[in-house]
């Protein structure tokens, strides 16, 4: 699985911004990917792979949206199911308004703009 990109643009403001989804090549395994994770969720990550017997695991740049405020996000997340129960996935908080953040799989016209709020968002695939 290779990255795959691509930029909104908004009709009302032109602010563009790019997004990235999925993983790079490299990164096949967990243990190649846990680089990418942030702070406390590394530490977690780290320590799972350590003392417990991973199942499954998802990982790489995914699309979240706030739904207060509507703003798309694209952390790189993760989520692994490990000791055949146990379920580990860090939430994301919307930096306006502290919402936790869902994963955005509606059309990017129904998310608004970082910069004037305004729903006029289109989608560049390149
Ligand atoms: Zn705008
Ligand atoms: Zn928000």
């Amino acid at each position: 699985m290779a990255i795959k990109f691509f930029q909104t643009r908004c009709n009302k403001c032109h602010t563009t911004e790019n997004f990235k989804i999925g993983h790079d090549d490299s990164e096949e395994s967990l243990d190649k990917a846990v680089e990418h994770l942030q702070g406390k969720t590394q530490i977690q990550v780290r320590s799972i792979l350590r003392k417990h017997k991973v199942d499954t695991a998802e990982f790489g740049f995914a699309l979240y949206h706030c739904p207060k405020c509507q703003i798309l996000y694209n952390p790189y997340a993760v989520r692994v199911e490990y000791d055949d129960i146990m379920v580990f996935q860090p939430f994301y908080k919307c930096s306006v308004c502290d919402t936790t953040l869902q994963k955005a799989t509606q059309a990017i016209e129904n998310y608004a703009c970082k910069q004037c709020a305004g729903k006029q968002l289109s989608r560049i695939d390149y």
